[in-house]
């Protein structure tokens, strides 16, 4: 059977599913995102990934045409639809059908579609052994020009960014801001662990709140280590005794080498393996 695709209210084969070549959010990159995750059939953090949604859309100025409620209900709709219980679900809103200029305002209702598939987990060795990453010359966006926090369809600079790192032989990338601190990967968030205390930081680094980002800092308060938000510097990075990446799709996922310097032992740390068990408790129990 083909999996159905959501779009603005019914359900299509996923060879049906389409928007039109007008779409702003294809034309322009115009409209926002979230990346979600199911797990035996439970949406995790559903309500944090809707208000991001919602935070993202308000900060470009689009309405989503449906409410939070309307929208959690389409998202199960999909997934039951398809049979997914554990599975990655993809919602957009983009601004809809426009003319080929740029005012939004020409443009007719915002289109919802929402995707749900299974998940292309990354390989278990990365997880057992940790995973290598560069720093890249491609810079965060700035804050004041394109916030980071706003999940828009426009992911270009992650992408040239991701390229980098492939070229590079790296699966994820390391990017800076504008100030030349740590920002965050790809599309995954930073922590590094340093004498038994977690920093990563902060969101006014110019960073998306990653939704896993903060169900890891609160795993870890809960276990009474510390976390703190703060600016971090290549430097913070090479002299960690542990480092690991938070993303919905790579959960917790350890870095044992950056830019060639071996982190820490060059083994995933007991921190980073401790959260690892603590976030797959979290979402499978
Ligand atoms: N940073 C970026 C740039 C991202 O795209 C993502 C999501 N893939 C993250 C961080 C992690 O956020 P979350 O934990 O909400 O998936």
């Amino acid at each position: 059977m083909a999996l159905k695709v959501y779009i603005n209210g019914k359900l299509y084969d996923k060879d049906e599913a389409k928007i039109s070549v007008y779409d702003h959010g294809l034309l322009y990159g115009d409209g926002v995102f979230e990346g979600i995750r199911s797990y035996s059939g439970k949406v995790f953090r559903l309500r944090e990934h809707l208000d991001r949604l919602w935070n993202s859309a308000k900060a470009i100025w689009l309405e989503i045409p449906m409410t939070k409620e309307e929208m959690a209900q389409a998202i199960h709709d999909t997934l039951s639809a398809n049979g997914i219980l554990d599975g990655y679900i993809r919602v957009v809103v983009t601004r809809g059908v426009g003319t080929l200029g740029l005012d939004p305002n020409r443009c007719s209702q915002p289109q919802v579609i929402i995707i749900t598939d299974l998940i292309a987990l990354y390989p278990e060795d990365y997880y057992r052994n940790g995973l290598e990453i560069i720093t890249v010359s491609t810079t965060r966006n700035h804050p004041a020009a394109l916030n980071p926090r706003i999940k828009s369809l426009n992911y270009l600079n992650n992408i040239l960014a991701k390229i980098e790192g492939l070229q590079a032989g790296c699966i994820e990338a390391l990017m800076l801001n504008h100030k030349g601190e740590v920002a965050e990967c790809t599309g995954d968030n930073i922590f590094v662990v340093r004498q038994g205390r977690i920093a990563t930081p902060p969101i006014d680094a110019g960073i998306l709140e990653g939704i896993t980002r903060d169900a890891v800092i609160g795993l870890a308060r809960q276990s009474g280590i510390e976390v703190a938000e703060i600016p971090l510097t290549r430097h913070d990075v090479y002299i960690a005794d542990e480092c690991f990446l938070t993303g919905t799709a790579a959960e917790v996922i350890p870095v044992v080498k950056v830019d060639s310097r071996t982190i820490g032992d060059g083994r995933p740390g007991p921190i980073t393996r401790d959260l690892m068990q603590q976030f797959h408790k979290l979402t499978r129990s």
